[in-house]
């Protein structure tokens, strides 16, 4: 797969006005200036979703949505970016010729990758090969078929085995005329002293049943390898490393096979292997994903809230099931996803319940699971005694601080209800400590950091730069790339800078969003429908100014305190006293500036 030039999607978008793209999905109402809808991406009784023609972008008020016209049918169709501009160039009748990067760096890594990805898919043949034909793998077949994985299955799956040795798969690979370092970077070999790039490698992957894992249009961009005899005392499974095709948080296992019907039932099943996922599948269990034997990361459970609204995990009955389970609940809550609970039978997981007691029995399991809280509050109080003040105010902030990370104002309130009506208090103490909750360190919150001065002044700039061709001239004749580094949360504005778009075509800026992240083709959607004010451009001055003002006073303080080292020179001691001046008339200037009124307002 080649790239495709920003010419020809800057063409593709202009051809395809996004009212009649998205108006071919569904009815849209005109209201106003722009278009409405019930949103597609979430449930909801009145229309928050918008289609703005003269900016060519959609949003959603209600659940944050938004994009360019590619965007919204990589969303709608759950397609990559480059299959939603195939089909967007035919729609208008383009022909898609995709060219070789031109620069050097973009065409290496295109390179790296394409080798890759070819490596491994030939190792996913190769280990097939082993497990169906060789000798060696009679036990590992052997142990398939006693788990009900018959030979359409392991061919469904492209089930492999690696071979115990420290060098066939090394061999292999060599043979095939690969490099070193390829083989090297796949992660399918590994060095005998990680520290020495240039010491001696083994096979990562040894006596292991594979699993290939494979990306959204089901190319294999990593392993999985299991053990399966039981007296070995090694970690059950093993993956492959980071690699430039493979970020262990960002994959669901089966995804590529499992999404539509993730997508019809809105809600995934969550088992914890690849096996359990594999049997679930096959007996027709078909809307499960599995994060790989550890826990839902935010980045899975992001892309998992673009298919369903729900979520099923499957509790194993023993403790430790229970606490990797527990792990995923922050990763799920904030993406507002609902949880629910389906316990398994002591000592089965979801593979051993279908293959023993049918695949009735675990759905009927499956939908009357629990809700995540009300099970929750029942485990807690069963362990507590509520009588006991204290206990209860234990678990009342337990719970509260659970419920905090949960952001949809609607389920906020269900579960505020239920859990103060389980616990004898009121609602309203109850909301109490759930406002005194502190949110746990580290996790994103989309309230929370909206406060913070230089954040809004950086989002005010952000949509004058996107909205006006002055204030962006006027950002770009100062020394933005130097300030904006030291300013946190300016990366998008950085983006904004960097881009070579017209900002009054809008299919410009629809190809310059079409190579943001989700996140920020989201905030850009909704800037853009900000409104902008005749002055901006004083307005953002001023706002700019405020921006350097810090940054100044830092570096007279750095400058300052550096004169106090003892062991200054003479002649360093000039220089610094120079920078001083210097910076402080800049200061000065710039306060002078700040305190000014903004003309016009
Ligand atoms: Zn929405």
């Amino acid at each position: 797969m080649g790239t495709i030039p920003s010419q020809l999607i800057e063409q593709i978008a202009a051809a395809n006005d996004i009212v009649e793209v998205i108006g071919s999905y569904f009815p849209l109402k005109r209201a106003g200036a722009s278009f409405k809808a019930l949103c597609p991406f979430h449930q909801e009784k009145t229309p928050s979703f918008t289609v703005n023609p003269s900016r060519q972008t959609f949003h959603c008020f209600g659940c944050g949505v938004g994009g360019s016209v590619f965007r919204f049918v990589m969303d709608y169709e759950h397609i990559d970016f480059p299959s939603a501009v195939r089909k967007l160039a035919a729609r208008a009748g383009i022909p898609v010729v995709e060219e070789r990067s031109v620069s050097g760096e973009d065409d290496r890594q295109h390179e790296t990758r394409r080798a890759l990805l070819k490596l491994h898919a030939e190792a996913a043949a190769w280990f097939h090969e082993n497990l169906l034909k060789r000798d060696f793998a009679a036990p590992a077949r052997g142990y398939l078929k006693e788990r009900g994985i018959d030979r359409k299955i392991v061919d469904n799956w492209q089930l492999g085995f690696a071979p115990e040795s420290w060098d066939a798969c090394l061999k292999w690979a060599l043979d095939r005329g690969y490099q070193r370092g390829q083989i090297l970077q796949s992660g399918l070999v590994k060095l005998r002293d990680e520290t020495r790039a240039e010491s001696e490698v083994y096979d990562r992957f040894r006596g292991r049943i594979m699993f290939p894992i494979c990306n959204d249009v089901g190319e294999v961009i990593a392993f999985s390898g299991r053990v399966f005899e039981k007296e070995i005392e090694t970690a059950k499974y093993l993956n492959s490393p980071e690699t430039p095709l493979f970020r262990k948080g960002n994959v669901l296992f089966g995804l590529h096979k499992t999404k539509r019907s993730l997508i019809e039932a809105s809600c995934a099943i969550v088992c914890e292997g690849q096996l359990d996922l594999i049997t679930l599948f096959e007996a027709g269990i078909t809307n499960v994903v599995a994060p790989q034997g550890t826990a839902f990361t935010e980045q899975q459970a992001r892309i998992l809230k673009r298919f369903v609204s729900e979520v099923v995990l499957c509790f194993d009955a023993d403790a430790a099931g229970q606490k990797a389970a527990e792990r995923s609940l922050d990763a799920l809550l904030q993406n507002d996803l609902v949880i629910r609970v389906a316990e398994m039978p002591a000592g089965e997981d979801p593979d051993s319940l279908v293959r023993d007691r049918g695949r009735e029995e675990f759905e009927k399991r499956v939908h009357d699971a629990q809700d995540f809280f009300d099970y929750w509050i029942e485990r807690e109080t069963a362990k507590r005694n509520l009588n006991s003040l204290g206990e209860k105010m234990q678990l009342a902030r337990a719970l509260a601080e659970t419920i905090s990370r949960v952001h949809d104002p609607f389920m906020r309130g269900q579960i505020i209800s239920k859990s103060s009506a389980r616990l004898r208090v009121s609602a309203k103490e109850f909301e109490r400590l759930l406002s005194s909750a502190k949110r746990p360190a580290g996790s994103p919150s989309r309230e929370a950091p909206i406060a913070e001065e230089p954040r809004r002044e950086i989002a005010m700039l952000c949509i004058f730069a996107l909205r006006s061709v002055q204030v962006r001239d006027f950002l770009l004749t100062q020394n933005w790339r130097a300030i904006l580094a030291q300013i946190p949360d300016s990366d998008l504005l950085i983006r904004i800078l960097e881009s070579d778009q017209r900002l009054e075509d809008p299919a410009s800026v629809n190809t310059f969003m079409s190579k943001l992240s989700r996140q920020d083709e989201q905030v850009v959607s909704s800037l853009l429908l900000h409104k902008v004010p005749n002055n901006a451009e004083t307005i953002a001055r001023k706002w700019w100014h405020g921006l350097m003002l810090p940054i100044l006073r830092r570096k007279v303080e750095q400058a300052e305190n550096k004169m106090r080292h003892p062991d200054i020179t003479a002649g360093e001691e000039i220089i610094l006293q120079k920078q001083i001046v210097d910076l402080r008339k800049q200061l000065d200037e710039l306060s002078e500036f700040s305190s000014a009124p903004c003309a016009g307002r």
